[in-house]
């Protein structure tokens, strides 16, 4: 896989070892905790009583835009479920719910299932389309048509909208309500043969005008849409509506639990209302009878983010953002381009779990899975973000030596590497200070500081420029201090560096969150008033050359003391490396500054 570190031991994921029932895969501890919730009782009870009938789930997306992190969760959920029962014969399908052809296209469809396999998940041979069922939807409308349950409407969208009624006030019969079968059957196959324009007619339901619940009261279930589909071109011209589509695709797959968030609850009567009603045609088209069964849960909201492909899609248009893969966004391919490992995603959807309660997660939640899994599995090096020069004034103009420090000195199998030091190095102006505030332990003129590795180095002089700001250090180093400190001496601070001669130049993405408020969505002014000016900062540092060596697109590293970075996957090259930062290392002096 091309996102491992270089060191990143090749791990299973969440699927490669199905052992028990229930049990998440994997030789993780962290992974090892089975998944609980009420949806895996509900299908494990259901396996209980019916052995020979496995669970299959689907994971729906319409390709309208790229897949979020709130998609995450759902992709956890769906193909997670079927995972762990496996050895039961459980499946998971990947559908497209296309069945809207003015915002699809196969740019989504790519990118959908691009991001579904680099979460670690693999649909096998069940990807479909349900606008392959279009025949099937369109046959069930004739079937309802024919049993007096659904009728062709002649009246404007504005015309039904406002005889629906209220929560209170029933709705108003449509005047074609009682329009004879035969004419309805007529009508909607004209409506397919393309005689009629957009919004002449609608083929609705014909279940209850008074029904106490606003989805029952004689719902459209198609629609004409003269537009080209990304799938079946110009072939159709009606297409179905969402709640009568859906369930009808569950069927048609054999979906056993279909999975989605709880604002289908509502929908749910009128879920089963089309299974039950088209029962006989689904049964004819399969040869055995099918009855999927919707469960809701509550979707996942983030603090600091935005999660509708609308507005995300917004972004992209108004060139907030630089597609739907900036580093700073949501989407998965967002995430994957800012650095984040799909088994971080994959561990914050296990620990936010599966409720009915709906609630927003702290982002904060998702980084620290981030962070830890970085932590557990990147390889450290140095690196300079922001380059302040330093000339060692007792070191020799010539001389280079290699020290050999380990990957991870926290790591015992960790190897090491050739880390060259000189008489010039660079260091990061965020470790000087002119006038340093207490406890600040760092260089400033006068004190001693620990050069990560190596010396103990002292700074003797500063060279400014005409602003007053420091363009050279001067310092000295102390040679009976590598790698030891000799008695009663307290060099408190500790600083990163990397050797000027050999430094390879890098460009450094800095990204910081994309909204400054945690809910933009509640801002005055909308998500766009938000925004955060400084969610991206480029620097032009320097990088030590064992690390220039070793990176590839997507190859992640901890910088010491900078943060976790990654490779970019589009525009890093050997020979012009560009890390973007993936998230900072805890930083005790920013937390007190703050
Ligand atoms: P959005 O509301 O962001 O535009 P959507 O619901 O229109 O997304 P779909 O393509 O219909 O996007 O979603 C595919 C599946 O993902 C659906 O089953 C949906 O319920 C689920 N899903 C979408 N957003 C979330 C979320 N935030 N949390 C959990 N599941 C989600
Ligand atoms: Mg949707």
């Amino acid at each position: 896989m091309a996102d491992a570190a270089p060191t990143h031991k090749s791990k299973p994921g969440p699927h490669s070892k199905p052992n028990r029932e229930g049990q998440a895969a994997g030789s993780d501890p962290q992974a090892a905790a089975a998944p609980v919730d009420f949806i895996r009782e509900i299908v494990r009870a259901d396996l209980r009583r019916d052995p020979a009938t496995p669970p299959v789930t689907r994971f729906p997306p319409e390709p309208n835009g790229y897949l979020h992190i709130g998609h995450a969760k759902s992709i956890c959920l769906n193909f997670g479920v079927a995972e762990e029962h496996r050895n039961a014969g459980a499946r998971c399908h990947l559908r497209f719910d296309d069945t809207n052809p003015t915002r699809e296209s196969p740019e989504y469809v790519r990118s959908i299932q691009d991001d579904v396999r680099w979460l670690g998940f693999d649909w096998g041979e069940h990807l479909y389309f349900a606008s392959d069922y279009f025949d099937t939807f369109f046959d069930c409308g004739e079937h309802l048509i024919g049993q007096g349950l659904a009728f062709v409407d002649s009246q404007s969208a504005d015309q039904i909208r406002d005889s629906r009624g209220t929560l209170t006030r029933p709705g108003a019969p449509s005047p074609w309500r009682d329009r004879p079968a035969e004419e309805s059957i007529d009508l909607f196959r004209r409506m397919r043969s393309g005689e009629f324009a957009d919004g002449t007619h609608v083929l609705r339901a014909r279940i209850s005008m008074e029904h106490s619940n606003l989805n029952m009261r004689d719902p459209v279930l198609y629609r004409i849409v003269h537009a080209s589909h990304h799938h079946t071109g110009d072939r159709w011209c009606v297409y179905p509506m969402y709640d009568f589509a859906h369930p009808l695709e569950d069927a048609l797959e054999g979906i056993t639990h279909s999975l989605c968030t709880l604002e289908f609850e509502d929908h749910r009567p009128l879920y089963d209302w089309v299974v039950e009603h088209c029962a006989p045609v689904i049964e004819r088209v399969l040869g055995r009878p099918s009855r999927p069964r919707q469960i809701e849960f509550a979707r996942l909201n983030l603090t600091s983010t935005v999660m509708s492909k609308r507005k995300l899609l917004a972004l992209v248009e108004k060139g907030l953002v630089q597609g739907w893969d900036d580093p700073r966004m949501p989407t998965l391919s967002g995430l994957r381009r800012r650095g984040y490992p799909p088994e971080a995603i994959r561990r914050f959807c296990q620990a936010i779990g599966i409720t009915k309660f709906p609630g927003t997660t702290e982002v904060g939640v998702l980084e620290h899975q981030v962070r830890d899994e970085l932590n557990r599995h990147s390889r450290r090096h140095l690196g300079v973000v922001r380059p302040l020069k330093v000339v060692i004034g007792n070191w020799p103009e010539d001389r280079i030596d290699t020290l050999t420090p380990a990957h991870n000195p926290d790591d015992v199998t960790s190897v090491e590497r050739a880390l060259p030091f000189g008489r010039e190095l660079w260091i990061d102006r965020d470790d000087f200070m002119l006038e340093p505030p207490k406890g600040f332990f760092r260089l400033s003129p006068g004190t001693e500081v620990r050069l990560r590795y190596s010396y103990v180095m002292r700074c003797d002089e500063v060279v400014t420029d005409a602003a007053g700001e420091p363009v050279e250090l001067r310092c000295s180093v102390d040679h009976d201090t590598l790698g030891r400190n000799p008695e009663g001496r307290k060099v408190k601070g500790v600083i990163h560096w990397v050797a000027a001669a050999s430094a390879v130049a890098c460009e450094f993405r800095l990204y910081d969150r994309l909204f400054t408020v945690d809910d933009p969505d509640a801002a005055e002014g909308g998500y766009e008033a938000v925004i955060n000016p400084r969610s991206l900062d480029i620097c032009h540092g320097w990088i030590e050359p064992a690390l220039a060596g070793v990176l590839e697109a997507e190859t992640r590293v901890q910088l010491e003391r900078a943060g976790f970075f990654v490779a970019d996957r589009h525009d890093h090259a050997a020979e012009r490396p560009v890390l973007n930062r993936i998230i900072g290392l805890r930083d005790s002096w920013a937390r007190r500054q703050a």
